[in-house]
Parts: structure tokens; sequence; C-alpha cells
């Protein structure tokens, strides 16, 4: 038997409401309300697997706090080093033992990490990146591909989303696509954009451009739309081009780092990029990232600023958190999670009648609606796949007690989850499937 209630969160609607009248939109990032949402749950804390909103509400919590929540929320190890290190302080601004610990550490642990440098957000990691790239190369473009997302920045955010296939223009010369009122579009005129997983079609345009190409920017695993995976092949023809080409690739591992692998993608799967970058999950829930790469380009004379880099809390959560990762069975327990998720899904897509594609690699599910089999490109995920019954799947789940990031559907597993939620969780799918099969 299913039970499962519908849940009454008039308290977050009203604080919504009452945060909205001082706090832009009420949200401190857009990504904190979809925009189906009436209004967002408003939180009071998080533990474990689990998040509890201000009407006293238990979820079961996919959202994994956008990516950082590896170790699920509030973890004791992290929590631990964060205290010790408040009592020692918390922004040193200089060289530490712990630093030196750390930026020893990622090298050992990431392919490509020559050399490192650290950054507060992946969008400040990507832009000094792109920086690194120009200044060693010595040109300017950079391809970067449909539907990816890198960051906020005037020159990250084109052709991160559409509203349909149409709009991305043609396949072969893509249209690029400001989503932001007041972005500069010069920024735009060294951004190539591409659709992502063909090869052919990259390696002429690359020919074409070597001579002023500086960077191909991509993320290993396409996570912020569907996800996506490379296809078999992909992201080695794509190291041998550049290579070939003497263009710089960049593997944008903010959501595949530390949690497909411990060493990211490039680990997965065997492809070492040039230069890679980190964030979310690298630190527990603290504000930490890192460029990581070859050393004569890391070492390009590019200065990495800002006040915050390497904060001395965020450098003893990541080393903490690290530790974690390095000594417990954690990727091994990650996919019999993910694997439960997975074949429940799939099971019940059967009984109802739903056709659904479901795929874990690492902490990282795949749920896409209306196809069985998963899409190659950000178009190809437009036209296929059902988006507006992903949606309407979220919205419902959030209803019985389950919270899963809309439409962009990632769907983040931490090694607080248990088999219990899983079992739950597939209660309140197998509910909604039930509704909404006709
Ligand atoms: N790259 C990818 C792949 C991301 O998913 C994100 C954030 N969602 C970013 C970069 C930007 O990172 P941040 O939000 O830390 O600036």
């Amino acid at each position: 038997a299913i039970t499962v209630e519908k849940l009454n969160t008039e308290g977050s609607k009203a604080l919504f409401a009452k945060t909205k009248m001082y706090l832009v939109e009420g949200v401190a990032s857009s990504f904190h309300k979809a925009a189906d949402e009436e209004y967002p749950l408003c939180l009071e804390r998080g533990k474990g697997s689990k998040v509890y909103d201000v009407d006293g509400n238990e979820y079961i919590d996919y959202i994994g706090g956008f990516g950082p929540m590896l170790l699920g929320y509030s973890p004791e190890a992290v929590n631990r080093a964060v205290v010790a290190q408040i009592e020692r302080g918390s922004q040193l601004s200089a060289t530490t033992v712990s630093l030196c610990q750390l930026a020893k550490k990622l090298t050992e642990i990431i392919p490509c990490a020559e050399r490192v440098s650290f950054q507060n957000s992946g969008t400040e990691a990507n832009m000094h990146a792109f920086r690194l790239a120009r200044a060693y190369t010595g040109k300017k473009k950079i391809i970067k591909f449909e539907g990816q997302y890198h960051g906020w920045a005037d020159e990250e955010k084109i052709s991160i989303d559409a509203a349909n296939v149409k709009e991305l223009g043609e396949r072969q010369a893509p249209a690029r696509l400001f989503t932001t009122r007041g972005q500069r579009r010069e920024t735009a005129d060294d951004i190539i954009i591409l659709p992502w997983n063909d090869l052919e079609l990259l390696e002429q345009v690359i020919e074409q451009e070597a001579g002023e190409l500086a960077a191909v920017i991509t993320e290993p695993i396409m996570c912020d739309s569907g996800p996506i995976l490379p296809k078999p092949g992909y992201l080695a023809g794509l190291r041998d081009l550049t290579s070939h080409y003497q263009v710089v690739l960049i593997f944008d591992e903010v959501i595949t780092g530390f949690r497909v692998a411990l060493g990211g993608a490039q680990q997965y799967y065997g492809v070492t990029p040039d230069l890679a970058v980190f964030a979310k999950a690298i630190a527990g829930g603290y504000p930490l990232a890192a460029i990581a790469g070859k050393r004569e380009i890391m070492e390009a004379g590019v200065p990495a600023a800002g006040t915050f880099n390497a904060n001395a809390i965020a450098v003893a959560a990541s080393l903490a958190t690290i530790g974690v990762l390095e000594t417990e069975q954690v990727y091994p327990r990650l996919e019999q999670l993910g694997g439960l998720f997975v074949q429940g899904m799939r099971t019940l897509g059967e009984t109802y009648g739903i056709p659904l594609f479901c795929q874990a690699v690492g902490s990282i599910c795949i749920l896409m609606f209306g196809l069985k089999k998963g899409v190659d490109d950000f178009r190809h995920y437009l036209t296929a796949a059902d988006i507006a019954y992903y949606d309407l799947f979220v919205r419902k789940a959030r209803q019985y007690g389950v919270r899963f990031t809309a439409r962009r559907g990632r769907i983040y597993l931490s090694t607080e989850h248990s088999e219990a939620d899983i079992s739950r969780t597939l209660q309140v799918a197998e509910r909604i499937f039930a509704e909404t099969k006709n």
C-alpha cells in the first residue's frame, strides 16, 4: 500500500511573500525557485539526506544544495574540521599548511592536475580558465556547446538554454542565445557555439578556426541539460582533435568533479584535459573552486586574484571532504544506491506504461521522460524529452515529500541516502505515475 500524503506548505508561501518585499525575486539565486513554482520551499535546516521546511515537513532531498552536498547536509566530518578552523581564524589570506596540503592532494587525485589554483565559485574558475587558455595560446576564440552552463558571467551565459529547437538556429552554425538583460553582446564575438557529441562538425570548425582558437570548453558529461552522456569515443576524439590543433581542452567538472569518481569524469572516462575546473562538491557545502591543469598553462602568468580565494574554512572543509571520499567505500556505495533507483524507476515506467530513460553515473542520476533511450545533444533533448511531464513529476513529488531539481533534471545522491530513502522515493514515483497515466 502506498501511503503518501500531500504536505501543507503555507509557511513557505508566507515567508516567500514577505522576503520578496525586501529581496529581489525573494531568492538569493535564480536557481532557488523553479519557473513553474508558485513559491519555492523555504527551508529551516538539512541533515543527511533530508531537508526540513519552515512548516516542519521533512523531504528526501535530491537537489543536494545544487550539487555540493555529496556527503549529505551538515556532514559530521566537515563540521568538525570547520569548527576547529573557526577557532584559528576563518580568513587568513596567507599560505597555510592546510592550503599546501589541499593543493598537493588535488595534484595527487586529479589526473590533469600538475598545478592548481583557487577561486570561490565555478563561474569565477571558468573565467580564469578562459584567461589562462588565452594567455597560453595568444589566441582568443573559445568553442562552447549548446545547453552547457559554465557560470553567470557575460561570456559564459550564452546558449545555455532555449525555449525550443528553432531558437537554436542552424545546426552547422548555431545562434548565440543571450539569456540575461544587460549582457554585453560583444562578449559573444569570441565564443563559437556548437552542438555537442558531434566530432565531425567539431573537426570542421576547429580546422577552420585553428589560427584564432584558444580553447574548447565542455562538461565531460552534459549535466546541466538532461543529463546527456558522451557517445563512446567522443571525449577521446575531442582530446585528439584539440591536441592535434594545439587548442587547450578545458573540462568543466563543476558537477562531475568528486561525484562520478574521486578524480572526476576525466578519471572515470580515462581522458585527460589540459585544464579542468572544480567547484560544488569539492568542499562539502562551502564556497571553493579549483582550476587544475598542465603546469605550462597554469603558469602562463595569469594571477588568480580574489580576497576570499582559498578561504581557510573552505580549505578545511575541502580537506575533510576529500578525507571521507578517500577512506570510505563511497563510490561503490553510491553506485549501488544509484542502481536501486534506476532499476526501480525502469520497472515502474514499464508497469505504468510511462516511457522513461533512467541511468546513474556515480552519484548523478539521469531521468528523462517520453523516451526509452538517452539523447545525444541539447537539440535532441529539447525535441525528444518530455520536459513538461518531468516538471509535473517534480512538482507532485514535492507535495509528497521528495525534492528534485526542476527541468534540468540531474538527480544528486549523497553518501547519506539509504535504501529506505530510495524505496520511499519509488513509492512516491509510483503514486505520481498512478495519478497521471491516462
Ligand atoms: N559549471 C557548471 C557545469 C555548473 O553546473 C555550474 C553551476 N550550476 C557552474 C559552472 C557555475 O558554478 P557556480 O554556480 O559555483 O558559479
